[in-house]
């Protein structure tokens, strides 16, 4: 018998992965946004067109990256942000695989414009699906700015499996929304078409929470600070009048990154007690500081899913944090 295992070419191993990776544009916005974030960025600009089916660019104004490392930030396996396996247990960034760029530009027409602040000349890289078709030096803004059109123009079944227009928009303001929380400092806005929807200037947390989900929450949240020797939790509960027949806003961050975790839903919404009528959702925005070498955030490709290893002592935490309402604000 003839030998028959061969290594697949990058293209398709970068598309392979991006069947992890890259959902959907709420996907892409996702991504984007933590590399800008993780750039340092302090003011990030996000446009979309037919719900990121045929744009979305992210504008930043963060480090930026030298001709080599924008065309090295598209292989696979390619990231400035760990050297070891031991660095995971340190992590400070958002981001860590280096897979999202290389995923992206493989089922997508990518464009990106990357200077960082020293440089005279920036560098204007054009791919598609994974080839290369471009780079050349361009007079552009410090920073980056990566514009992904005709997401999936080379994997009709995965454009196919794409909701409508609405759904997919309401994931995009979803993944931009969590990450405008998690940095009330920063600068964001929101294009899409010709329609501004959100214009966010630095603020603290409680503006920003208003000016995201509106005035209704003006008044409703009560603040919430707890500190052990393993952690701190700090943020807004919403007050039990003000919960919803729907599960609406609620928001746990560890360490900055968005996660979903059942367990700690239910350290918040114990802590109520009975004040919340049956079937209802309160509100809250949880931000959870812990050491990274208590967690580990490499259970899950898109890492929205975390491991702590005691889990019983962050809900304790958690649940008292969330019983010690203080004013409202
Ligand atoms: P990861 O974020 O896991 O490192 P990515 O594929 O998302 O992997 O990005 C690869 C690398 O490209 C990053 O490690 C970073 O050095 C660089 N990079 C990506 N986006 C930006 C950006 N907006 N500004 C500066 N550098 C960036
Ligand atoms: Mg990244």
């Amino acid at each position: 018998m003839p030998d028959i295992i061969r290594l697949l070419p990058d293209s398709i191993a970068n598309q392979i992965a991006a069947g992890e990776v890259v959902q959907r544009p709420a996907s892409v916005v996702k991504e984007l946004m933590e590399n800008s974030i993780d750039a340092g960025a302090t003011s990030i600009r996000v446009i979309t067109k037919e719900a990121g089916r045929t744009l979305i660019q992210i504008i930043d104004d963060g480090l930026g990256m030298s001709q080599t490392d924008a065309r090295m930030s598209l292989e696979r396996h390619a990231t400035s942000k760990i050297r070891s396996a031991e660095d995971l247990f340190t992590l400070r960034t958002m981001g860590f695989r280096g897979e999202a760029l290389a995923s992206i530009a493989a089922v997508s027409q990518f464009e990106m414009k990357t200077r960082q602040v020293h440089s005279e000349l920036g560098t204007l890289l054009i791919v598609e699906g994974s080839d290369v078709k471009s780079q050349e030096p361009v007079a552009c803004e410090k920073g980056t700015s990566i514009a992904v059109k005709n997401l999936f123009y080379n994997i009709p079944a995965r454009r196919n499996f794409l909701k409508s227009n609405p759904v997919e928009m309401k994931h995009i303001l979803e993944e931009f929304q969590r990450i405008a929380l998690a940095h009330p400092e920063i600068s964001f806005s929101f294009v899409q078409g010709d329609e501004l929807i959100y214009d966010l200037t630095p603020a603290k947390l409680s503006q920003r929470v208003v000016s995201l989900f509106g005035k209704s929450y003006q008044g409703q949240l009560a603040s919430c600070q707890e500190e052990t020797e393993l952690m701190k939790v700090t943020g807004y509960i919403g007050k039990p009048e003000s919960a919803r027949k729907t599960r609406g806003e609620q928001f746990i961050f560890v360490n900055q990154r968005f996660v979903r975790n059942n367990y700690l839903n239910h350290a918040i919404t114990s802590a109520y007690e009975n004040l919340l009528s049956e079937n209802s959702f309160p509100f809250y925005v949880l931000f959870v500081e812990i050491d990274p070498r208590h967690i580990d955030v490499n259970v899950h490709p898109t890492k929205t899913e975390i491991k702590f290893d005691d889990e019983r002592a962050v809900y304790a935490v958690v649940r008292s944090g969330s019983k010690q309402q203080k004013v409202a604000v």
